[in-house]
Parts: C-alpha cells; sequence; structure tokens
C-alpha cells in the first residue's frame, strides 16, 4: 500500500487525511502542536462558522478577491453543499444563521473537530503529535517523505497543510512556507487580514462603543480604497468589529506605506439631504433644547461628549439660537467622521493571512507542486483569502479534499 504523509492537522489537513485514508491509501498525519484543530476550536468565536449556504457558485468565488479563479475546481470538487452533506452524514447537527452563515448546533467549535477526529480513527489514520516537520525530503524533483522532530517517514506523497501564520499560538507559525520555499516554490508578500486597525489618539470616552449598521471606508491622499457595511466597535488601541475586518482585506499593502484615513457613516440609511431635513425639524420643534439634548436622539450616549468635541459646538447652545454653518458640520460630521489609521494589529491578532504559496506552481485541478511530484499544499498556506462568512474554512476543507483525493488516486492508479 501506498504511503502519504500530511503536514499539519488543520481543517485542511484533516480533511486531505480522510479523504486519502477513504480511497485507500496509508496515511499518517504529523502535527506539531498537542492537540488536532487547535485554530479550527477558536473559530468564529469558539463557535465555528463553517461555510456559507450562498448557492451561487460565482457569487461564493467572489469571496475570494483577485485569486479566486484558482479555487473554482476545488469548490466544484467539494462545495459547502458537499461539506454541508459530508458532517451531517457523520452525525453533527446544523444551523443557518444571518448571512448564510452555517454552524454546528452545539455553538461549540471542538465538535467539529470531534467529527474529524473520528473519521481519521475510522478510517485508520496514523496521527503523530507534537512533532513539528522541519524538513520535506525529495530527490530531483520527486517527495520522498519528511522529516519531523521524533524521526523521519518516508512517503510517496506528501501534503503540506500547515496554514498561515496568524494566531501562531494555534501552531500555525508559517513553518511551511520555508518548507515550500526550500522546496523551490515562491512565496508572494504575506499581510495580516481580516484584522483590527490601530487608530490615532483615540478618545477614551469612545472605548468599548459599539455601532451596528454602519459604512465605513478607507482612503489614501487620492482615492477611496475600500468601502464596507455591518458593525463597528472602538477598542483602546482603534477599530474592530465586521466593517473594520472586511475593510482590512483592501488595505494590506498600502497601510504598510503610509498612514490611511478611516471615515464613518453613522446615518447611512440617511442621505444628506435627508439627514439636514431631520436636524431641521429637531430645531424646529425643540428650539428651546440644547444641542447636547438634540444629540441624545441621534446618537448613542456614550457617543456624544465625542461628537461635541469634534464639532466644536457649544453642548449647552440652544437649537433656536443655531446657525446654518454649525447645523452643516454637525450634518457633515455624523455623514463622515474621519480617524487616521496607523497600522493595522499584529498578525498574532489576525483571522487571516493575505499571500502564500504562489498559485501558478500549483495545479488548480490536484493541488499537486508543479515542481515537485508528489508534494500537494491546501489550505491557508495557498496565497488566497476569503471575506467572513465561513468563506476561509470552506476553501481550507475543499482544498483539502482535492489534494487528498488526488494525491491517494494517483498513487493508487500507479500501483495498478
Ligand atoms: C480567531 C479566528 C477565527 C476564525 N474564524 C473563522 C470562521 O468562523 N470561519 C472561517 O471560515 N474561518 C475562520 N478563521 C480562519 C480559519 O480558521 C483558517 O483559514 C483555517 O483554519 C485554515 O485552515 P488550515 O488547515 O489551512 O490551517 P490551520 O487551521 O492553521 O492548521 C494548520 C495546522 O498545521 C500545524 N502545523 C504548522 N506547522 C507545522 C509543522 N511544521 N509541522 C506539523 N504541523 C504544523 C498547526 O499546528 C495547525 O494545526 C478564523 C481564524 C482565526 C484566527
Amino acid at each position: 500500500m501506498k504511503k502519504i504523509v500530511v503536514v499539519g492537522g488543520g481543517p485542511a489537513g484533516m480533511m486531505a487525511a480522510c479523504t486519502a485514508a477513504r480511497r485507500g491509501a496509508e496515511v499518517i498525519l504529523v502535527e506539531k502542536m498537542d492537540k488536532l484543530g487547535l485554530k479550527l476550536s477558536i473559530t468564529g468565536k469558539g463557535k465555528c462558522n463553517i461555510t456559507n449556504s450562498e448557492s451561487d457558485i460565482s457569487e461564493f468565488i467572489k469571496k475570494y478577491g483577485s485569486n479566486n479563479r484558482f479555487l473554482i475546481n476545488a469548490l466544484h470538487a467539494f462545495s459547502n453543499k458537499d461539506l454541508i452533506d459530508f458532517l451531517q452524514k457523520e452525525g453533527l447537527k446544523l444551523k443557518e444563521l444571518s448571512g448564510g452563515r452555517i454552524y454546528p448546533n452545539s455553538d461549540n467549535a471542538w465538535s467539529v473537530v470531534d467529527v474529524f477526529k473520528k473519521c481519521l480513527k475510522d478510517s485508520d489514520v496514523q496521527v503523530i503529535l507534537e512533532a513539528p516537520v522541519k524538513e520535506l525530503l525529495h530527490y530531483q524533483n520527486e517527495i520522498g517523505g519528511v522529516v519531523h522532530a521524533k524521526g523521519t517517514i518516508l512517503s510517496d506523497a506528501v501534503i503540506v497543510a500547515t496554514g498561515g501564520k496568524s494566531y501562531s499560538r494555534t501552531g500555525s507559525s508559517g513553518d511551511g512556507y520555508d518548507l515550500a520555499r526550500k522546496a523551490g516554490h515562491k512565496v508572494t508578500d504575506l499581510y495580516p487580514v481580516l484584522v483590527p486597525f490601530n487608530l490615532e489618539g483615540i478618545d477614551e470616552t469612545l472605548i468599548d462603543l459599539k455601532l451596528k449598521n454602519i459604512k465605513a471606508w478607507v482612503t489614501d491622499d487620492s482615492r477611496e480604497l475600500a468601502e464596507a457595511f455591518g458593525e463597528f466597535y472602538f477598542t483602546f488601541w482603534g477599530a474592530d468589529g465586521s466593517v473594520i475586518l472586511r475593510l482590512s482585506r483592501y488595505i494590506k499593502q498600502e497601510i504598510q506605506e503610509d498612514y490611511l484615513t478611516l471615515h464613518v457613516d453613522l446615518k447611512p440609511a440617511l442621505e444628506p439631504e435627508k439627514l439636514i431635513e431631520r436636524l431641521l425639524c429637531e430645531i424646529k420643534d425643540n428650539g428651546k433644547s440644547t444641542y447636547s439634548e438634540m444629540l441624545k436622539n441621534l446618537l448613542p450616549a456614550q457617543m456624544i461628549p465625542f461628537i461635541i468635541s469634534r464639532t466644536k459646538i457649544p453642548a449647552d447652545l440652544k437649537l433656536g439660537a443655531m446657525k446654518k454653518e454649525q447645523r452643516d458640520t454637525i450634518a457633515h460630521i455624523l455623514k463622515d467622521l474621519t480617524f487616521t489609521i496607523t497600522s493595522t494589529r499584529p498578525f498574532d491578532e489576525a483571522i487571516l493571512t493575505s499571500g502564500g504559496v504562489d498559485l501558478s506552481k500549483i495545479d488548480p485541478r490536484t493541488m499537486e507542486s508543479k515542481i515537485i511530484e508528489g508534494l500537494y499544499f491546501a489550505g491557508e498556506i495557498l496565497d488566497i483569502d476569503g471575506d467572513t462568512g465561513g468563506y476561509n474554512l470552506q476553501a481550507a476543507f475543499s482544498t483539502g479534499f482535492v489534494a487528498g483525493d488526488n494525491a491517494a488516486k494517483e498513487l493508487i492508479n500507479e500501483e495498478d
């Protein structure tokens, strides 16, 4: 029987190992940490947003940005529906939340890890824990096995699924990039994405303030770089929340070179003229009230002192005495509140690594290296990054499936 080594016991590696073993290969899964699926266990705030129910594959693909075409084959070979079917057949109950996000019913990411642990056991995969792989063995352009901390394994195929380099305490600290480079692969520039922003001089009255349904966008000196909608919250270093994480995917390069401007529209449902009309009504109906009292009808209480200081309008100004310029200033700030982004938070606080093993030397139909025969890559180590909403785990599972399926298929065909 031919032998396959899978390096890394995350979603991509576990899926690859289960798939190859079910196809009849002898599979050894080598994991650096003392547990499988540590990163998987913290996904979706510990609840694990496994995938997304989006049924239109062309819409699904759009969530992966400029390299998305690479995933077309993998997402056809093992789609979100296939993943849902697979997990349900393994006995995991699932539920769908807003935005098509699929979670285990248990609200516990460990229940997803447990499905894979059982699958590995049932299909006789040998799991070696606490054994970081240090070297890939290859003879000219053919793979020969791996060297790990506890020994050497000779094998006919190796699938590298070591993940990215974010949240390194889960074991994903970028080891696979060096393994790939030494095997002759190029690794593109790496950036932390789906990551919060550091903002300049954050006012401490704003810390922990959460805002829902916010529109935000980022500009450099000359143009708008990205726009997003969603939840936003202030932290002691700056800004976090779904809207910020989304924006971070589109400013990853620019933020390395320059400070950027974050714009926040606190009233995205109101066109500027409608907002002015709303302010005029407030002023007309409550001429004897003060500016700060009017803001109570427009904003969360925690935000009011900050907006008063930004507009530089006295809090106790009577609405009846408010000038047109002052009204325009308020409207402008509510529609375009700006902050300076000094940097993103580091890799260890990023959900994802953007960049990775250069896709031009990977066959998208099989995940096999075009440089070393019998070497495969799967998961976040590849130069692919997706949006929030379950898209990154789906990419890991789909590419893991394709790598495991093809590694086993090619070996079994060779045996025939
Ligand atoms: C906080 C957080 C929340 C997230 N939430 C979601 C979510 O809800 N939905 C979603 O779709 N995505 C989410 N993601 C992203 C998702 O977790 C990753 O994209 C996905 O885990 C990548 O899978 P992978 O198998 O490629 O890599 P990983 O999950 O990183 O697994 C790689 C494995 O390889 C092992 N390894 C590394 N180096 C070696 C070595 N030298 N030898 C042996 N083993 C090694 C690691 O220990 C690890 O177990 C989240 C990420 C984070 C950090």
